[in-house]
């Protein structure tokens, strides 16, 4: 007790009883039969049914059995499973968050309090904890304020060692990984939607623009360096590395959503150096080639297009199967290429080919993409 006197007494708030109508586990209406009662543990609602456990807290001081709810009394049960050696006993343990991941509630409570223990079940690979446990992250991820705790959270960085040194080739464990990173190609969607309107996002009405003032014009703007700084942070985190692996799985929508992600980090001037010298741009000629699926060459187009702004890169992209491909997009498919990937392949040639370039064969040439994206689009 003298303990307790010294250290600061926290309790979580609890929930007014005016504000929930429904027990929060069982929607169960309350009234003068059916009465509220508060969980010690995390202050919520329930009713008598759904709060029939009691424990002492001793972290919270309370030293004899207090009234807490059967989520509560679930998820320290889990907790306790996720220690343990028996791998029975962990899959367990994985299995009850992902359960308890599919409210709101759930939710709010594991992101409160147990997000530790999300990530001892990571520290031991297992396929099947692994799945149930990216799933419960997954679903957690559903809602955008968690997103940002996730991302600054350990577990990211769990999830990047994973990506870079995967224990198998299991689909739906990365798939989990990839929808807890929504936020990143949520950002690479609404570049996408752009594109139908080229002039306002890539700058083309402005050919002499050169790529400092391009990037200067976009830091001026406080929506772009919101965004920006954000996608810098995201590739700091080492996410990199495993996009560009993952741009290898035979499951179309892992590509897809690794090259919109990459599409749209790439907007960051310091992530389009970063993209080049971990070995982006090869994987991104390659998708040039891709044909079930309209979306992955034109990401992989706008982020070559990206890292054309920037001369570091020059070296890496001035390769004659980048010429190939790109002029083959022109001038063979010319009728089945979109508007977006013809005036990407031209944007690229163009910026290859730009003062800056000693490369002949695409100098030479400059003049004439340029001439050409201003006949068929009426500017470059
Ligand atoms: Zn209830
Ligand atoms: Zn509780």
């Amino acid at each position: 007790m003298m303990q307790s006197a010294d250290k600061k007494l926290w309790r979580p708030m609890w929930i007014p009883d005016e504000q929930e109508d429904k027990c929060l586990n069982c929607s169960s209406q309350f009234n003068t039969l059916l009465r509220r009662h508060h969980c010690r543990q995390c202050g919520n609602i329930f009713c008598n049914n759904c709060s029939s456990k009691r424990q002492s807290l001793p972290q919270l001081h309370y030293d004899r059995p207090v009234r807490i709810c059967n989520r509560c009394s679930d998820l320290a049960h889990y907790s306790k499973l996720a220690l343990s050696d028996d791998v029975m006993q962990r899959i367990e343990s994985s299995k009850g968050f992902c359960n308890m991941s599919l409210d709101a509630l759930g939710r709010k409570m594991i992101i409160t309090n147990f997000l530790e223990v999300m990530l001892t079940l990571l520290s031991r690979f297992e396929t099947s904890v692994y799945r149930h446990t990216t799933r419960a992250i997954a679903n957690l991820a559903e809602n955008e304020i968690n997103r940002v705790d996730i991302i600054e959270s350990s577990i990211f960085g769990a999830f990047v060692d994973y990506m870079l040194n995967p224990h198998d080739d299991d689909h739906q464990i990365i798939l989990n990984i990839y929808i807890t990173g929504r936020p990143v190609y949520a950002r690479a969607d609404r570049a996408g939607a752009f594109l139908q309107q080229p002039t306002e996002t890539l700058g083309i009405d402005h050919p002499t623009q050169s790529y400092k003032e391009h990037t200067h014009q976009r830091s001026g703007d406080t929506r772009w360096h919101h965004t920006t700084k954000n996608q810098r942070k995201i590739v700091e985190g080492g996410s990199l590395p495993p996009l560009i692996l993952m741009i290898n799985s035979p499951v179309e929508k892992v590509i897809l959503y690794s090259v919109a992600s990459l599409a749209s980090l790439s907007e960051n001037s310091d992530n389009q150096i970063s993209i080049g010298q971990v070995g982006g741009v090869r994987p991104m000629i390659n998708l040039l080639h891709y044909s079930n699926q309209d979306k992955i060459p034109l990401y992989a187009a706008t982020t070559l297009y990206y890292l054309s702004l920037c001369q570091t890169n020059f070296t890496l992209l001035l390769q004659q199967e980048l010429f190939d491909t790109l002029s083959k997009i022109i001038i063979v498919n010319y009728t089945n290429t979109s508007h977006e990937l013809l005036l990407l392949a031209l944007k690229i040639l163009g910026n290859l080919s730009s003062e800056s370039s000693t490369d002949e064969h695409f100098k030479n040439n400059g003049t004439l993409y340029k001439q050409t994206a201003v006949i068929l689009f009426g500017h470059f």
